[in-house]
């Protein structure tokens, strides 16, 4: 470099910024230094001219005590605030609180060499906040103390259009949608979840047959608005933590987060949401020439799935679609073997459980309730079905699925209908004897159910008062209001209502208070470990306390072994189901064994 010629390092990408000759300097004058790149110190009115003229706005800090000795006009301008203001200023009162641990941290990283580059953000006078790009560096005074300079610049444009840009290159215009990248960096995170919380997620993958049509047809703005429609009917079904993406064209994508534990029914969850899919976009599309009904093909996979990435999870759903398209299928296909078989089971299994009523083959089995002597003083009608092939089917099998596809609702009155006839029976014979019905949520829920109980009651002349329904936690937590009022309604009849597998759920006592109940039914679960184990134990007798405290009846279910049964009538308990009194069996074999020996005890199954 010539001698006469300095200049000033100012900017990170360390090009020489101003320019000028040595000889035009007068030291003397010079009110802050100003350093070459070889350290040499500057004073002169010039650099006083080149310093209040910089576009950049600069501001140089004290290094020892961080208070602003000098700005600029653009710094006053920028910071909206005159210097008499802000000399003297600690450095600190610039920022927001979590930006100013940014920039302390950043200070010591300033060195003579480096020009240290962050961007934060500054307060200004009328109490904007402005993001900056500062450009800093450590400046050596020939007296020995440091100046720190720095070089703000807004960038509030700059990050708007950065903004855009990401806007741009995550979001499909159209629609608004995720694009694929967007939906490759979800399905990542997610597929992290799904390994950390053991929850399977699926992947759906979709495309809309002819729509290339509707855009032959009709034109680019009929089928861009046919596509802005079916995002809309997508986004109207599916859940929040749901993500759906337009990757082109016809082309969509669901991401499923979190949705089972096991794969079968994560299959299940995800089967039921392609046939919502079908279902929203059946309903047809309005059309300058008709009406548009696509064809959806939907291909899904499940993860996580061991060294897969995201991108894979795509491959192997949109293999699945092709499959689909090929078996011109209109349920989903599954991209694994295993998964598919889940599925197809899961079918063969819902069209059989259809047919299961009119083909007769549900059956109602009753369990006996004995109280301390081992009297029977009720049962509890629990569900088998009948399969031609499968055998008896244990309610576990098929419940969940009755539920979800609501088939429990014919099932549930069917159940209802039946302990009705078989409470009557007894009855007349001069046996009555309570029973309990299992009711799931669904049912519960179903704004029919009163008046379906009031119409069973009132067909097979059952005494509502031999009857106690059987609710979950769950479905009391749902809606607490309208739990309240569907049971009032059907205790003024006289029936009875039991919290069943109590202690297994959510068990909030202030329900408690509130729900007119009669009974709790403590979960086997807890039964069964109480004389093993000291917090079982320690809950059934906090369950016997509550039931005492609020007058309400207990059965402990899942009683098989006497040395349960005198932890539980030690504790205080007087009412017991399980298969030391007897197993479920057909509702007829007990009531014929009642009618034919009304005075029967039970232990072990044997009369005592
Ligand atoms: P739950 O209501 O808790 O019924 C008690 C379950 O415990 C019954 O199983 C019963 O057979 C079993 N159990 C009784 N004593 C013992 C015992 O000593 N040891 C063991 N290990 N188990 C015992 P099940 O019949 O298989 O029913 C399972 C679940 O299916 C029922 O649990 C209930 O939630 C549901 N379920 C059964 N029937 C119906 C129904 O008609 N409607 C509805 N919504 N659900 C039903
Ligand atoms: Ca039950
Ligand atoms: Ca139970």
């Amino acid at each position: 470099m010539n001698n006469t010629e300095w200049w000033i390092k100012a900017t990170l990408n360390k090009t020489p910024m101003f320019w000028f000759d040595s000889g035009n300097l007068n030291m003397s004058q010079l009110p802050v230094p100003c350093v070459t790149s070889e350290g040499i110190a500057l004073q002169d009115n010039a650099y006083q001219v080149l310093f209040e003229n910089s576009r950049d706005a600069i501001c140089l800090i004290d290094a020892v005590t961080g208070r602003i000795l000098k700005v600029n006009q653009a710094a006053e301008k920028l910071l909206n605030r005159p210097r008499c203001e802000l000399i003297g200023l600690h450095y600190s009162i610039l920022h927001p609180p979590g930006e100013c641990e940014k920039y302390t941290m950043a200070f010591d990283q300033y060195t003579h060499e480096e020009t240290t580059s962050i961007n934060t953000e500054v307060y200004t006078g009328d109490g904007r906040i402005v993001p900056v790009e500062i450009n800093a560096s450590l400046v050596q005074m020939p007296n020995g103390s440091c100046v720190l300079q720095g070089f703000f610049r807004d960038i509030t444009e700059h990050k708007a259009s950065e903004a855009a840009t990401y806007l741009l290159s995550c979001y499909d215009p159209l629609t608004g949608l995720p694009n694929r990248w967007q939906f490759i960096e979800h399905l990542a995170n997610a597929q992290t979840t799904a390994y950390r919380s053991d929850l399977f997620g699926a992947v759906l993958l979709m495309d809309l047959n002819a729509f290339k049509r509707v855009n032959d047809a009709c034109g680019h703005d009929f089928g861009d608005q046919l596509l802005q429609d079916v995002a809309i009917r997508l986004n109207d079904i599916l859940r929040e933590a749901d993500i759906i993406a337009r990757f082109g064209d016809d082309e969509f994508a669901v991401l499923l987060p979190s949705l089972a534990h096991s794969i079968q029914m994560a299959a299940w969850f995800a089967q039921t949401v392609t046939d919502k899919i079908h279902n929203a976009l059946a309903a047809p599309f309005s059309l300058p020439y008709g009406e548009y009904s696509p064809n959806v093909r939907i291909g899904v996979t499940l993860f996580p799935q061991e060294e897969e990435t995201a991108s894979n999870l795509i491959k192997q759903a949109e293999t699945a679609m092709y499959r689909a398209k090929e078996l011109h299928c209109d349920t989903a296909c599954f991209f694994e073997a295993p998964m598919q078989k889940a599925v197809e089971a899961r079918f063969a299994l819902e069209s059989d459980l259809r047919r299961a009523i009119e083909k007769n083959q549900l059956r109602l089995f009753l369990q006996p309730q004995v109280n301390s002597h081992g009297r029977i003083i009720g049962a509890e009608a629990l569900l088998r079905w009948e399969h031609a092939r499968r055998g008896l089917v244990p309610p576990a099998d098929f419940i969940p699925l009755a539920e979800e596809t609501g088939l429990i609702l014919q099932i549930g009155e069917w159940v209802m209908a039946e302990a009705c006839r078989a409470s009557v029976r007894l009855a007349n014979a001069g046996q009555p004897l309570r029973l309990a019905i299992n009711v799931s949520p669904r049912q519960f829920r179903h704004p029919n159910f009163v008046v379906s109980v009031q119409a069973i009651l009132a067909a097979t002349g059952a005494d509502p008062a031999s009857l106690t329904l059987e609710i979950t936690e769950g479905v009391v937590i749902d809606d607490v209001e309208d739990t309240i009022a569907k049971m009032l309604k059907l205790k003024t009849l006289g029936i009875r209502f039991a919290i069943d597998d109590f202690g297994a759920g959510y068990s909030s006592l202030s329900y408690l208070k509130r729900l007119p109940i009669d009974e709790l039914k403590i979960d086997k679960s807890f039964v069964q470990g109480a004389i093993d184990d000291a917090s079982d134990a320690a809950l059934v007798e906090t369950i016997l306390a509550v039931a005492r405290h609020f007058n309400l009846g207990v059965v402990a279910e899942g009683v098989e072994i006497i040395e349960q049964e005198t932890f539980l009538k030690d504790s205080g308990c007087q009412c017991f189901q399980g298969y030391l009194y007897g197993r479920p069996e057909l509702a007829e074999t007990l009531i014929q064994s009642r009618l034919a020996n009304p005075f029967n005890t039970f232990r072990d199954g044997e009369p005592q």
